[in-house]
């Protein structure tokens, strides 16, 4: 019966992009994500699930509804945009899809009044390294003086309707963002004078609380990943599933499970899988695939809906005898028509890299 992640795209078997949030702290990063998961809830539409373990998933349609004129959904036929919920560098360095980033796209957030601070030149020393493309959130807007809030407004739309003052104030506090990150290496620009996303840095100015300039995120986040992406996010949705796992925690009814974020193919509830573990890979089979319900109320026992399928890109909790070993960061793969010695030699050699990378940190 259920069937969730990117359900929609099984003819062209393309996948959602997954997008990871960095930042100095306290620059917003988390409730950004908060802004664009409680819209991504309000705007959907009923069906479109955006709940996922450990990320949400905006697809299409609800990224259009959410961005307005900005995005005209017949452009694109990527479906959608799933974000990591943890928002840090932490959590982008040790999730890693076999060697690469697990992000293939990151916003890095920045306060628009406290400017660079040391953490967002760590996170675009960290995107550089790993080569992912990224988008700089200028937030807090609305915090300029004399800032008029517009709920919800493109950017465009919301700075016109501005003093003089407040649009002075706020260009100031974005060409002192740009000429950090030309400090940083990084040619960048505001957004809609950025022609060539490969070279250059798109600044978005955005408020996570009024959500002005929000709709200009998702745009550039689903326009970048649509033109510079596509053959990546090309594969066989239905393979055999590779993911990475967010957490291990421990569930009533059910033991030991795995978080995961599924970045290539497919699981299903009767797989049998390879998980990366303290003392090496871990051969199990699955018992239960996991969604969280729905609005679940704190009375409901039951918290979690079983689902036979998911694809990549999707988040989910995976219930199997033997996890209590697994280790977050470490891959799983499922073994379903695969050679499982291959399987387990893939998933050694991973753990091998995440060793050696822990220990140059
Ligand atoms: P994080 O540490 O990067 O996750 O930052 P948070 O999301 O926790 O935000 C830190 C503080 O800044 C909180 O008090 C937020 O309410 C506030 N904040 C975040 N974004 C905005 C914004 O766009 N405007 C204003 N005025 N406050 C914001």
């Amino acid at each position: 019966d259920a069937v969730e992640g990117a359900e929609a795209d099984e003819a062209d078997g393309l996948r959602t992009p997954i997008v990871a949030v960095l930042g100095h702290v306290d620059h917003g990063k988390t409730t950004l994500l908060d802004t664009i998961r409680g819209s991504a809830v309000s705007e959907g539409e009923a069906g479109a699930i955006t709940q996922h373990i450990g990320a949400t998933a905006v697809p299409l349609e609800t990224v259009s509804e959410m961005a307005g004129d900005l995005v005209d959904p017949t452009d694109f036929d990527l479906p959608g945009l799933l974000f990591i919920d943890t928002p840090g560098h932490h959590s982008f360095t040790t999730l890693r899809s076999r060697g690469g980033a697990l992000a293939d796209i990151a916003v890095v957030v920045v306060d628009v009044n406290d400017g660079f601070q040391p953490q967002t030149i760590e996170a675009l020393e960290i995107l550089q390294r790993t080569g992912t493309p990224f988008v700089v959130a200028a937030n807090k807007i609305d915090t300029t003086p004399g800032w008029n809030p517009n709920d919800g407004a493109p950017i465009q739309a919301t700075y016109e309707q501005q003093s003089e003052g407040a649009r002075g104030r706020l260009d100031e506090n974005l060409y002192e963002i740009i000429g950090d990150l030309s400090d940083e290496g990084f040619s960048a620009d505001l957004y809609w004078r950025v022609q060539n996303f490969t070279k250059n840095v798109g600044v978005v100015p955005l408020s996570a609380i009024t959500s002005e300039g929000v709709p200009d995120l998702l745009a550039v986040l689903m326009g970048l990943s649509q033109r510079y992406m596509k053959e990546q996010m090309a594969i066989d949705v239905t393979g055999p599933g590779a993911g990475t796992v967010l957490e291990v925690k421990d569930e009533r009814g059910f033991g030991a499970t795995v978080d995961v974020v599924l970045y290539d193919g497919s699981i299903r509830a009767d797989d049998e899988i390879v998980v990366g573990g303290v003392d090496g890979p871990i051969v199990t089979e699955v018992r239960a695939l996991l969604q969280p319900r729905p609005n679940a109320e704190i009375r409901v026992e039951k918290r979690f809906d079983k689902v036979d399928e998911v694809r990549a890109a999707a988040g989910i909790k995976v219930a199997a005898p033997e996890l209590d070993d697994a280790m977050a960061g470490a891959p799983i793969r499922v073994i379903r028509d695969r050679d499982r010695a291959d399987v387990i030699e893939e998933v050694e050699a991973e753990l091998a890299e995440i060793q050696v990378s822990t220990e140059e940190e």
